[in-house]
Protein backbone atom coordinates (compact mmCIF):
# COMPACT_ATOMS: atom_id res chain seq x y z
CA UNK A 1 0.00 0.00 0.00
CA UNK A 2 1.52 3.29 -0.77
CA UNK A 3 2.41 6.04 1.86
CA UNK A 4 1.64 9.99 0.76
CA UNK A 5 4.16 12.03 1.07
CA UNK A 6 2.36 15.64 2.00
CA UNK A 7 5.01 18.41 0.48
CA UNK A 8 4.52 22.20 2.27
CA UNK A 9 7.56 23.94 2.88
CA UNK A 10 10.15 21.43 1.78
CA UNK A 11 9.91 21.28 -2.17
CA UNK A 12 13.70 19.25 -2.36
CA UNK A 13 14.80 15.62 -2.58
CA UNK A 14 17.97 16.23 -0.39
CA UNK A 15 18.09 16.71 3.27
CA UNK A 16 14.46 15.81 3.12
CA UNK A 17 13.71 13.41 6.79
CA UNK A 18 9.85 13.73 5.64
CA UNK A 19 11.15 12.33 1.67
CA UNK A 20 13.67 9.92 3.36
CA UNK A 21 10.92 8.51 5.75
CA UNK A 22 8.61 7.41 3.13
CA UNK A 23 11.06 5.99 1.07
CA UNK A 24 12.15 3.70 4.04
CA UNK A 25 8.87 2.04 3.92
CA UNK A 26 9.51 0.68 0.71
CA UNK A 27 6.25 1.10 -0.37
CA UNK A 28 5.53 2.99 -3.64
CA UNK A 29 5.20 7.05 -2.51
CA UNK A 30 2.77 9.49 -3.87
CA UNK A 31 4.29 13.07 -3.49
CA UNK A 32 0.99 15.31 -2.68
CA UNK A 33 0.67 19.04 -2.43
CA UNK A 34 -2.82 20.46 -1.17
CA UNK A 35 -3.10 23.56 -2.32
CA UNK A 36 -5.13 24.35 1.36
CA UNK A 37 -7.34 27.62 2.26
CA UNK A 38 -3.83 28.40 4.75
CA UNK A 39 -1.63 28.57 1.45
CA UNK A 40 -4.83 30.39 -0.33
CA UNK A 41 -4.64 33.27 2.47
CA UNK A 42 -0.61 33.86 1.94
CA UNK A 43 0.06 36.98 0.06
CA UNK A 44 0.55 37.96 -3.34
CA UNK A 45 4.23 37.28 -3.83
CA UNK A 46 4.93 34.68 -1.89
CA UNK A 47 1.85 32.74 -3.26
CA UNK A 48 3.27 33.46 -6.79
CA UNK A 49 6.99 32.39 -5.91
CA UNK A 50 5.37 29.09 -4.06
CA UNK A 51 3.79 28.06 -7.32
CA UNK A 52 6.98 28.87 -9.34
CA UNK A 53 8.42 26.28 -6.88
CA UNK A 54 6.10 24.13 -7.11
CA UNK A 55 6.04 24.28 -11.15
CA UNK A 56 9.92 23.53 -10.78
CA UNK A 57 9.27 20.75 -8.55
CA UNK A 58 7.25 18.92 -10.50
CA UNK A 59 9.73 18.73 -12.76
CA UNK A 60 12.62 17.98 -10.42
CA UNK A 61 10.14 14.67 -9.34
CA UNK A 62 9.83 13.54 -13.00
CA UNK A 63 13.54 13.03 -12.92
CA UNK A 64 13.24 10.79 -10.40
CA UNK A 65 10.47 8.38 -11.80
CA UNK A 66 7.47 10.01 -9.94
CA UNK A 67 5.20 13.08 -10.29
CA UNK A 68 3.69 15.61 -7.84
CA UNK A 69 -0.04 15.41 -7.33
CA UNK A 70 -2.20 18.69 -7.20
CA UNK A 71 -5.29 19.07 -5.23
CA UNK A 72 -7.05 22.16 -3.77
CA UNK A 73 -9.74 22.16 -0.71
CA UNK A 74 -9.29 21.53 3.02
CA UNK A 75 -6.31 19.65 3.93
CA UNK A 76 -8.16 17.03 5.73
CA UNK A 77 -10.54 16.33 3.54
CA UNK A 78 -8.50 15.92 0.50
CA UNK A 79 -6.39 13.20 2.55
CA UNK A 80 -9.30 11.17 3.05
CA UNK A 81 -9.95 12.02 -0.33
CA UNK A 82 -6.95 10.65 -1.57
CA UNK A 83 -6.27 7.66 1.00
CA UNK A 84 -9.29 6.12 -0.03
CA UNK A 85 -8.68 6.64 -3.95
CA UNK A 86 -5.05 5.04 -3.37
CA UNK A 87 -5.68 2.57 -0.36
CA UNK A 88 -2.46 4.24 1.15
CA UNK A 89 -1.80 3.33 4.80
CA UNK A 90 0.59 6.13 5.61
CA UNK A 91 1.28 10.02 5.64
CA UNK A 92 4.41 11.78 6.33
CA UNK A 93 5.15 15.34 6.39
CA UNK A 94 7.60 17.94 7.39
CA UNK A 95 6.97 19.85 9.79
CA UNK A 96 5.61 23.21 10.65
CA UNK A 97 6.03 25.30 13.78
CA UNK A 98 3.40 28.49 12.75
CA UNK A 99 -0.18 28.32 15.38
CA UNK A 100 -2.57 27.83 12.56
CA UNK A 101 -0.88 25.12 10.90
CA UNK A 102 0.15 23.45 14.33
CA UNK A 103 -3.63 23.53 14.78
CA UNK A 104 -4.40 21.94 10.86
CA UNK A 105 -1.56 19.24 11.49
CA UNK A 106 -2.78 18.38 15.19
CA UNK A 107 -6.33 17.57 14.41
CA UNK A 108 -5.22 15.83 10.99
CA UNK A 109 -3.35 13.48 13.00
CA UNK A 110 -6.01 12.65 15.80
CA UNK A 111 -8.37 12.11 12.59
CA UNK A 112 -6.20 9.85 10.57
CA UNK A 113 -4.92 7.83 13.58
CA UNK A 114 -8.43 7.24 14.66
CA UNK A 115 -9.23 5.99 10.83
CA UNK A 116 -6.05 3.78 11.61
CA UNK A 117 -3.77 5.39 9.19
CA UNK A 118 -0.15 5.93 10.30
CA UNK A 119 0.25 9.78 10.41
CA UNK A 120 4.21 10.73 11.01
CA UNK A 121 5.54 14.41 11.02
CA UNK A 122 9.19 14.74 11.15
CA UNK A 123 11.78 17.83 10.98
CA UNK A 124 13.87 19.50 8.17
CA UNK A 125 12.82 22.63 8.41
CA UNK A 126 14.76 23.83 11.29
CA UNK A 127 18.21 22.51 12.44
CA UNK A 128 16.97 21.84 16.09
CA UNK A 129 12.68 21.30 16.95
CA UNK A 130 11.97 24.46 19.24
CA UNK A 131 11.23 21.68 22.32
CA UNK A 132 15.10 20.42 22.72
CA UNK A 133 16.38 24.00 23.15
CA UNK A 134 16.10 25.37 26.81
CA UNK A 135 17.21 27.76 29.20
CA UNK A 136 18.57 25.54 32.39
CA UNK A 137 15.94 27.22 34.34
CA UNK A 138 14.03 24.80 30.98
CA UNK A 139 12.30 28.17 29.24
CA UNK A 140 12.57 29.53 26.22
CA UNK A 141 15.69 31.62 25.22
CA UNK A 142 14.63 35.27 25.12
CA UNK A 143 17.64 36.92 23.92
CA UNK A 144 19.67 35.77 20.74
CA UNK A 145 23.34 35.37 22.31
CA UNK A 146 22.48 32.62 24.84
CA UNK A 147 20.57 31.09 22.46
CA UNK A 148 23.50 31.22 19.99
CA UNK A 149 25.78 29.60 22.44
CA UNK A 150 23.46 26.61 23.56
CA UNK A 151 23.19 25.55 19.66
CA UNK A 152 26.85 26.14 18.63
CA UNK A 153 28.20 22.94 19.27
CA UNK A 154 25.27 20.64 18.90
CA UNK A 155 24.97 17.99 16.04
CA UNK A 156 22.93 18.55 13.57
CA UNK A 157 21.79 15.87 11.71
CA UNK A 158 23.72 14.69 8.56
CA UNK A 159 23.06 15.25 5.10
CA UNK A 160 21.39 13.09 2.59
CA UNK A 161 21.84 12.78 -1.28
CA UNK A 162 18.69 12.46 -3.67
CA UNK A 163 17.03 9.11 -4.19
CA UNK A 164 17.75 7.71 -7.51
CA UNK A 165 14.49 6.87 -8.24
CA UNK A 166 11.10 6.84 -6.20
CA UNK A 167 8.80 3.86 -6.19
CA UNK A 168 5.94 4.83 -8.08
CA UNK A 169 2.46 3.49 -7.37
CA UNK A 170 0.60 0.63 -9.50
CA UNK A 171 -1.68 3.76 -10.62
CA UNK A 172 -1.52 7.47 -10.20
CA UNK A 173 -4.26 9.48 -8.75
CA UNK A 174 -5.69 12.17 -10.23
CA UNK A 175 -3.59 15.79 -10.37
CA UNK A 176 -5.17 19.38 -10.76
CA UNK A 177 -3.19 21.32 -12.72
CA UNK A 178 -1.26 24.03 -11.23
CA UNK A 179 -2.53 26.94 -13.38
CA UNK A 180 -6.40 26.28 -11.87
CA UNK A 181 -4.60 27.21 -8.63
CA UNK A 182 -4.29 30.81 -10.11
CA UNK A 183 -1.08 31.59 -7.87
CA UNK A 184 -0.23 34.88 -9.73
CA UNK A 185 -3.77 36.60 -9.18
CA UNK A 186 -3.29 38.62 -6.76
CA UNK A 187 -0.28 40.16 -8.89
CA UNK A 188 -1.27 43.17 -9.32
CA UNK A 189 1.97 44.16 -10.72
CA UNK A 190 4.74 42.97 -12.75
CA UNK A 191 4.74 39.25 -12.31
CA UNK A 192 6.98 38.72 -15.17
CA UNK A 193 9.39 41.12 -13.48
CA UNK A 194 9.61 39.76 -10.14
CA UNK A 195 9.83 35.89 -11.80
CA UNK A 196 12.76 37.31 -13.73
CA UNK A 197 14.74 37.86 -10.14
CA UNK A 198 13.92 34.53 -8.28
CA UNK A 199 16.10 31.99 -8.25
CA UNK A 200 13.64 28.71 -8.03
CA UNK A 201 14.56 25.48 -7.02
CA UNK A 202 16.94 22.85 -5.45
CA UNK A 203 19.48 22.89 -8.18
CA UNK A 204 19.82 26.96 -8.53
CA UNK A 205 20.02 26.93 -4.37
CA UNK A 206 22.27 24.56 -4.43
CA UNK A 207 24.80 26.25 -6.97
CA UNK A 208 24.09 30.01 -5.07
CA UNK A 209 25.20 28.36 -2.18
CA UNK A 210 28.69 27.21 -4.05
CA UNK A 211 28.89 30.75 -5.24
CA UNK A 212 28.39 31.83 -1.90
CA UNK A 213 30.95 30.13 -0.15
CA UNK A 214 33.53 30.21 -2.84
CA UNK A 215 33.25 33.74 -3.62
CA UNK A 216 31.63 35.78 -0.68
CA UNK A 217 31.77 34.28 2.51
CA UNK A 218 35.34 35.68 3.18
CA UNK A 219 33.99 38.79 2.83
CA UNK A 220 30.55 38.16 4.19
CA UNK A 221 31.68 40.23 7.74
CA UNK A 222 32.44 43.26 6.30
CA UNK A 223 30.31 43.56 3.06
CA UNK A 224 27.15 42.61 4.21
CA UNK A 225 25.36 45.48 5.21
CA UNK A 226 25.90 46.95 1.96
CA UNK A 227 23.06 46.80 -0.37
CA UNK A 228 25.18 47.15 -3.84
CA UNK A 229 27.57 44.74 -2.77
CA UNK A 230 26.43 41.21 -4.17
CA UNK A 231 27.81 40.33 -0.90
CA UNK A 232 25.20 37.30 1.15
CA UNK A 233 23.49 34.07 0.14
CA UNK A 234 20.49 35.51 -1.26
CA UNK A 235 19.27 31.89 -0.01
CA UNK A 236 16.33 33.06 1.89
CA UNK A 237 13.57 32.70 -0.54
CA UNK A 238 15.32 28.93 -1.17
CA UNK A 239 15.26 28.71 3.04
CA UNK A 240 11.05 29.79 2.94
CA UNK A 241 10.12 27.22 0.26
CA UNK A 242 12.39 24.59 1.71
CA UNK A 243 14.28 24.23 -1.69
CA UNK A 244 17.40 24.35 0.34
CA UNK A 245 17.91 22.74 3.90
CA UNK A 246 19.11 24.88 6.75
CA UNK A 247 21.55 21.67 7.70
CA UNK A 248 22.94 22.23 4.24
CA UNK A 249 23.80 25.07 5.29
CA UNK A 250 24.93 24.49 8.45
CA UNK A 251 27.46 21.59 7.50
CA UNK A 252 28.65 23.42 4.57
CA UNK A 253 29.10 26.70 6.66
CA UNK A 254 31.12 24.45 9.38
CA UNK A 255 33.25 23.19 6.48
CA UNK A 256 34.21 26.26 5.40
CA UNK A 257 35.02 27.76 9.03
CA UNK A 258 37.05 24.98 9.76
CA UNK A 259 38.78 25.91 6.89
CA UNK A 260 39.49 29.42 7.85
CA UNK A 261 36.95 31.13 5.61
CA UNK A 262 36.91 34.14 8.27
CA UNK A 263 32.63 35.03 7.22
CA UNK A 264 31.92 31.30 8.04
CA UNK A 265 31.09 31.92 11.53
CA UNK A 266 29.11 35.28 11.10
CA UNK A 267 26.94 33.33 8.00
CA UNK A 268 26.42 30.58 10.78
CA UNK A 269 25.26 32.87 13.67
CA UNK A 270 22.63 34.58 10.48
CA UNK A 271 21.44 30.80 9.94
CA UNK A 272 21.18 30.80 13.56
CA UNK A 273 18.67 33.98 14.04
CA UNK A 274 16.29 32.12 11.50
CA UNK A 275 16.25 29.39 14.44
CA UNK A 276 15.87 31.82 17.29
CA UNK A 277 12.52 33.46 15.28
CA UNK A 278 10.89 29.95 14.24
CA UNK A 279 11.65 29.20 18.56
CA UNK A 280 9.90 32.05 19.37
CA UNK A 281 7.07 31.93 17.42
CA UNK A 282 6.62 28.55 18.56
CA UNK A 283 6.67 29.64 22.22
CA UNK A 284 5.20 32.57 22.26
CA UNK A 285 2.45 32.73 18.79
CA UNK A 286 1.44 35.85 19.76
CA UNK A 287 4.62 37.14 18.35
CA UNK A 288 3.16 37.35 14.99
CA UNK A 289 0.12 39.70 15.97
CA UNK A 290 0.71 41.53 19.04
CA UNK A 291 3.62 44.12 20.98
CA UNK A 292 5.39 41.02 22.11
CA UNK A 293 6.30 43.18 25.04
CA UNK A 294 2.58 44.28 26.36
CA UNK A 295 4.37 47.72 27.58
CA UNK A 296 3.97 48.32 23.97
CA UNK A 297 0.11 48.38 23.79
CA UNK A 298 0.32 51.78 25.56
CA UNK A 299 2.49 53.48 22.56
CA UNK A 300 0.84 56.02 20.21
CA UNK A 301 1.15 53.57 17.04
CA UNK A 302 -1.02 55.01 14.38
CA UNK A 303 -2.83 51.65 13.38
CA UNK A 304 -4.96 53.51 10.40
CA UNK A 305 -2.30 53.66 7.86
CA UNK A 306 -3.18 56.27 5.50
CA UNK A 307 -1.49 58.33 2.61
CA UNK A 308 1.72 57.93 4.84
CA UNK A 309 1.57 54.21 4.73
CA UNK A 310 0.95 54.78 0.98
CA UNK A 311 3.61 56.82 0.75
CA UNK A 312 5.69 54.15 2.12
CA UNK A 313 4.53 51.71 0.64
CA UNK A 314 4.95 53.65 -3.09
CA UNK A 315 8.59 54.28 -2.30
CA UNK A 316 7.14 57.62 -2.65
CA UNK A 317 8.26 59.36 0.79
CA UNK A 318 11.05 61.58 -0.56
CA UNK A 319 14.13 60.00 1.43
CA UNK A 320 15.80 57.88 -1.47
CA UNK A 321 17.66 54.84 0.37
CA UNK A 322 13.71 54.19 1.92
CA UNK A 323 12.50 54.67 -1.72
CA UNK A 324 15.24 53.14 -3.44
CA UNK A 325 14.68 49.99 -1.04
CA UNK A 326 10.94 49.83 -1.08
CA UNK A 327 10.73 49.65 -4.73
CA UNK A 328 13.21 47.21 -4.40
CA UNK A 329 10.53 44.92 -2.79
CA UNK A 330 7.93 45.60 -5.12
CA UNK A 331 9.65 44.68 -8.43
CA UNK A 332 12.11 41.92 -7.32
CA UNK A 333 10.09 40.54 -4.07
CA UNK A 334 13.24 41.01 -1.97
CA UNK A 335 14.90 43.40 -0.04
CA UNK A 336 18.38 44.05 1.71
CA UNK A 337 18.67 43.09 5.22
CA UNK A 338 19.88 46.62 5.63
CA UNK A 339 16.90 48.06 3.80
CA UNK A 340 14.30 46.33 5.76
CA UNK A 341 15.67 47.66 8.96
CA UNK A 342 15.75 50.99 7.60
CA UNK A 343 12.77 51.03 5.68
CA UNK A 344 11.10 49.14 9.16
CA UNK A 345 12.74 52.03 11.34
CA UNK A 346 11.21 54.92 8.93
CA UNK A 347 7.37 53.35 9.26
CA UNK A 348 8.13 52.48 12.94
CA UNK A 349 9.29 56.00 13.64
CA UNK A 350 9.80 58.94 12.05
CA UNK A 351 5.75 58.03 10.55
CA UNK A 352 5.05 56.46 13.82
CA UNK A 353 3.03 53.45 11.75
CA UNK A 354 2.13 50.67 13.92
CA UNK A 355 4.82 47.71 12.60
CA UNK A 356 1.69 45.34 12.01
CA UNK A 357 1.40 47.71 9.15
CA UNK A 358 4.54 47.14 7.57
CA UNK A 359 4.85 43.59 8.07
CA UNK A 360 1.44 42.87 6.17
CA UNK A 361 2.88 45.27 3.09
CA UNK A 362 6.47 43.05 3.52
CA UNK A 363 3.86 39.42 4.11
CA UNK A 364 2.26 40.83 0.53
CA UNK A 365 5.43 41.83 -1.27
CA UNK A 366 8.43 38.98 0.11
CA UNK A 367 9.08 35.81 -1.78
CA UNK A 368 11.41 34.62 1.02
CA UNK A 369 8.14 35.40 3.22
CA UNK A 370 8.71 34.30 6.48
CA UNK A 371 6.47 34.38 9.26
CA UNK A 372 8.63 33.76 12.27
CA UNK A 373 11.65 36.28 10.83
CA UNK A 374 9.30 38.68 9.27
CA UNK A 375 7.41 39.21 12.49
CA UNK A 376 10.56 39.16 14.58
CA UNK A 377 12.42 42.20 12.17
CA UNK A 378 9.66 43.79 12.58
CA UNK A 379 9.50 43.75 16.61
CA UNK A 380 12.97 43.87 16.90
CA UNK A 381 13.44 47.16 14.79
CA UNK A 382 9.93 48.50 16.27
CA UNK A 383 11.73 48.36 20.15
CA UNK A 384 8.59 45.89 21.05
CA UNK A 385 9.75 42.53 20.61
CA UNK A 386 12.29 39.96 22.36
CA UNK A 387 16.26 40.98 22.42
CA UNK A 388 15.11 44.48 20.87
CA UNK A 389 16.89 47.75 19.56
CA UNK A 390 16.02 50.40 21.77
CA UNK A 391 13.56 52.60 20.62
CA UNK A 392 15.62 55.47 21.01
CA UNK A 393 18.24 54.19 18.19
CA UNK A 394 16.16 55.41 15.26
CA UNK A 395 18.22 55.06 12.21
CA UNK A 396 18.66 58.41 10.32
CA UNK A 397 17.88 57.37 6.58
CA UNK A 398 20.61 60.02 5.64
CA UNK A 399 23.42 58.90 7.24
CA UNK A 400 22.71 55.30 6.32
CA UNK A 401 22.88 55.88 3.11
CA UNK A 402 26.13 57.97 3.19
CA UNK A 403 27.37 54.96 5.24
CA UNK A 404 26.05 51.73 3.72
CA UNK A 405 25.63 53.15 -0.23
CA UNK A 406 28.27 55.78 -0.13
CA UNK A 407 28.27 56.21 -4.00
CA UNK A 408 24.72 55.72 -4.10
CA UNK A 409 24.86 52.67 -6.58
CA UNK A 410 22.16 51.17 -4.64
CA UNK A 411 19.85 54.30 -5.06
CA UNK A 412 20.46 54.88 -8.42
CA UNK A 413 19.62 51.35 -9.30
CA UNK A 414 16.41 51.64 -7.89
CA UNK A 415 14.99 55.42 -8.16
CA UNK A 416 14.49 56.63 -11.96
CA UNK A 417 13.77 60.29 -11.01
CA UNK A 418 16.24 62.88 -11.52
CA UNK A 419 18.73 60.44 -13.95
CA UNK A 420 19.37 61.75 -17.09
CA UNK A 421 19.68 57.64 -18.37
CA UNK A 422 17.92 55.55 -15.66
CA UNK A 423 18.95 52.01 -15.71
CA UNK A 424 16.46 49.32 -16.64
CA UNK A 425 16.12 48.53 -12.87
CA UNK A 426 14.63 51.48 -12.22
CA UNK A 427 12.52 51.64 -14.91
CA UNK A 428 10.92 47.99 -14.07
CA UNK A 429 8.95 49.84 -10.92
CA UNK A 430 7.22 52.00 -13.46
CA UNK A 431 6.57 48.95 -15.30
CA UNK A 432 5.30 46.84 -12.72
CA UNK A 433 3.21 49.29 -10.28
CA UNK A 434 -0.30 49.73 -10.94
CA UNK A 435 -1.53 52.50 -13.37
CA UNK A 436 -4.07 53.55 -10.17
CA UNK A 437 -0.84 54.94 -8.04
CA UNK A 438 -0.40 57.48 -11.27
CA UNK A 439 3.48 57.41 -11.06
CA UNK A 440 5.69 58.64 -13.91
CA UNK A 441 10.01 57.90 -14.28
CA UNK A 442 9.58 61.52 -15.70
CA UNK A 443 7.97 63.27 -12.55
CA UNK A 444 10.28 65.20 -10.00
CA UNK A 445 11.61 63.48 -7.03
CA UNK A 446 8.81 63.95 -3.98
CA UNK A 447 9.70 66.08 -1.56
CA UNK A 448 10.27 64.90 1.94
CA UNK A 449 7.03 63.84 3.47
CA UNK A 450 8.05 64.72 7.21
CA UNK A 451 11.74 66.13 8.41
CA UNK A 452 14.15 63.87 9.79
CA UNK A 453 14.18 65.88 12.88
CA UNK A 454 10.62 66.28 13.31
CA UNK A 455 10.17 63.02 12.93
CA UNK A 456 12.74 62.19 15.48
CA UNK A 457 11.91 64.19 17.96
CA UNK A 458 7.95 63.22 17.47
CA UNK A 459 8.95 59.53 18.19
CA UNK A 460 10.97 60.35 21.20
CA UNK A 461 8.41 62.30 22.57
CA UNK A 462 5.66 59.57 22.08
CA UNK A 463 8.00 57.14 23.58
CA UNK A 464 8.43 59.00 26.63
CA UNK A 465 4.51 59.20 27.20
CA UNK A 466 4.32 55.56 26.69
CA UNK A 467 6.81 55.43 29.51
CA UNK A 468 5.55 58.26 32.00
CA UNK A 469 1.82 56.03 31.06
CA UNK A 470 3.11 52.64 32.73
P1 LIG B 1 22.24 35.94 4.51
O1 LIG B 1 22.88 37.16 5.08
O2 LIG B 1 23.01 35.21 3.49
O3 LIG B 1 21.91 34.98 5.75
C1 LIG B 1 21.74 33.56 5.58
C2 LIG B 1 20.37 33.15 6.08
O4 LIG B 1 20.26 33.43 7.48
C3 LIG B 1 19.22 33.90 5.42
O5 LIG B 1 18.88 33.36 4.17
C4 LIG B 1 18.13 33.76 6.48
O6 LIG B 1 17.47 32.53 6.39
C5 LIG B 1 18.91 33.81 7.78
N1 LIG B 1 18.89 35.17 8.32
C6 LIG B 1 19.76 36.17 8.05
N2 LIG B 1 19.43 37.27 8.75
C7 LIG B 1 18.33 36.97 9.47
C8 LIG B 1 17.52 37.69 10.39
N3 LIG B 1 17.79 38.96 10.75
N4 LIG B 1 16.43 37.06 10.94
C9 LIG B 1 16.15 35.78 10.63
N5 LIG B 1 16.90 35.05 9.76
C10 LIG B 1 17.97 35.63 9.18
N6 LIG B 1 13.96 36.98 6.45
C11 LIG B 1 13.21 36.07 5.81
O7 LIG B 1 13.72 35.01 5.42
N7 LIG B 1 11.88 36.29 5.57
C12 LIG B 1 11.25 37.43 5.99
O8 LIG B 1 10.02 37.58 5.79
C13 LIG B 1 12.03 38.42 6.64
N8 LIG B 1 11.47 39.60 7.02
C14 LIG B 1 12.26 40.55 7.64
C15 LIG B 1 11.66 41.77 8.04
C16 LIG B 1 12.43 42.74 8.68
C17 LIG B 1 11.78 44.05 9.10
C18 LIG B 1 13.80 42.51 8.92
C19 LIG B 1 14.64 43.56 9.59
C20 LIG B 1 14.39 41.32 8.53
C21 LIG B 1 13.64 40.32 7.90
N9 LIG B 1 14.21 39.09 7.49
C22 LIG B 1 13.42 38.15 6.87
C23 LIG B 1 15.61 38.75 7.81
C24 LIG B 1 16.66 39.11 6.75
O9 LIG B 1 16.49 40.41 6.28
C25 LIG B 1 16.69 38.14 5.57
O10 LIG B 1 16.69 36.81 6.04
C26 LIG B 1 17.93 38.36 4.70
O11 LIG B 1 17.91 39.66 4.17
C27 LIG B 1 17.96 37.34 3.59
O12 LIG B 1 19.07 37.56 2.75
P2 LIG B 1 20.16 36.43 2.54
O13 LIG B 1 19.51 35.13 2.26
O14 LIG B 1 21.14 36.95 1.55
O15 LIG B 1 20.80 36.35 4.00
Amino acid sequence: RPVIWWIRRDLRLRDNPALSAAVATGAPVIPLYIHDPLDEALGAAPKFRLGLGLARFATTLKGVGSRLILRRGDALEVLEQVLSETGAARVIWSRAYDPQAISRDTQIKERLKALDIEAKSTGGHLLFEPWTVATKAGGAFKVYTPFWKAVRDRSVAPLSDRPASLRAPAAWPQSAELETFAMDAAMHRGADIVAQHCRVGEDLALDQLDLFLEERAATYKTDRDFPARAATSELSENLAWGEISPHRLWHRGLAAQDAGTPGAEHFLKEVVWREFAYHLMFQSPGILTRNWRPEWDAFAWDETGGQALSRWQKGQTGYDFVDAAMRELYVTGKMHNRARMITASFLTKHLMLHWKLGLNWFADCLVDWDPAANALGWQWVAGSGPDAAPFFRIFNPDGQRDKFDPKGSYVRQWLAEGQAAPPQTALDFFAAAPQSWGLSASANRCEPMIGLKEGRERALLAYENRKSAQ
